[in-house]
């Protein structure tokens, strides 16, 4: 075993241990994030809970614990509680997840991202794999302006597709919005693709958002216009694509959109900008994506949310046991 592994293994148990003080003086909330709920032939982000799994999900999650909202946790009664919430606006969300959270009587919030809701677009990671690595036919290699550069590589077969796509997603994630546009439409010219999206990864209409939204399981919040990652906008741009997918919802959906979260929500995507324009904004509680459980002195514009694969129920309970230490 290297001194480093060791400093970590201690690291861990450090923090474990700190983490069963915290949850003894103040009874933790753990915060779910879900994306989509159906079931895919592909799925690189592993972003989608198989319908069955999610049932089975909520099933041990009433068994085990309260189930609050997100926007407002209730009273402590002396039991954990966890919250549900989705991020982004997939169609799914209201097609396939809210019959099963109405039926099985659980509470979510989705945090929906305004710009592709009601468009035949795909949220851009998933355009970038339809452009990519479905079907064949595309040119042997590929070399574009991207951003303030060039990405140049071979395409010929589909593992080197798959190479292209690895590599290209972190480096799309990191330009703005029109930068980004300027790059998807020149790598679906590249691949001889059109702009329109994939039935199976479309966003919400705004009739299925206004369907989601009139259940009184649900809660709608904000999740940006564009999607993008807002430590790479500046604190004026960050705060007008936050702004604008408040105004749109309200519009939508005709009522207050007081919680929100950040797109991506890693410590590296946000920056006191994003907290800041929160604030000025006047949203009630925010939520991040790093691992952690919400107590009474958690930052509620930061609040940390554990992810969700597609686990079965055995796996699922597993993984739970290791979040409320995490
Ligand atoms: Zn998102």
């Amino acid at each position: 075993m290297t001194t480093d592994t060791i400093a970590r293994q201690a690291k861990r148990v450090v923090r474990r241990g700190l983490r069963q003080v915290a949850n003894a003086l103040d009874r933790p909330t753990l915060v779910l994030i879900y994306h989509r709920v159906t079931t895919l032939q592909t799925d690189p982000q592993q972003l989608a809970v198989g319908p069955e799994h999610f049932r089975a999900q909520l099933r041990w999650l009433k068994r085990h614990y309260r189930i609050d909202r997100f926007e407002a946790p209730a009273a402590d009664d002396g039991r954990r509680s966890v919250v549900i919430t989705f991020d982004d606006g997939y169609a799914d969300n209201c097609l396939e997840a809210l019959p099963i959270l109405e039926e099985e009587g659980v509470p979510a919030t989705f945090f929906v991202s305004t710009g592709t809701i009601g468009t035949d677009r795909e949220f851009w990671w998933d355009e970038l794999e339809r452009l990519l690595r479905i079907g064949d036919g595309h040119p042997p290699r590929i070399d574009l302006p991207l951003g303030d550069a060039r990405f140049a590589a071979p395409t010929a077969t589909a593992a080197e597709r798959i190479a292209v796509y690895d590599a290209l997603h972190p480096r799309v994630k990191a330009l703005g919005p029109a930068a980004r546009e300027a790059f998807l439409a020149a790598l679906a010219q590249w691949s001889g693709r059109g702009a329109a999206g994939r039935p199976t990864h479309r966003p919400m209409t705004v009739d299925e958002l206004r369907r989601l939204a009139a259940s009184p399981w649900v809660t709608i919040g904000a999740h940006t216009d564009t999607h993008t990652c807002l430590s790479r906008l500046s604190p004026r741009e960050q705060l007008e694509d936050i702004a604008v997918s408040r105004r749109k919802l309200e519009a939508w959906i005709g009522r207050p959109v007081t919680v929100f979260s950040y797109p991506f929500g890693g410590s590296h995507d946000i920056d006191e900008a994003s907290v800041q324009a929160c604030v000025d904004i006047g949203f009630a509680r925010v939520a991040a994506n790093w691992p952690g459980t919400l107590h009474r002195w958690t930052d509620s514009l930061q609040i940390p949310r554990c992810l969700v694969r597609d686990w079965p129920a055995a796996e699922f309970a597993e993984r739970l046991d290791g979040f409320w230490l995490e």
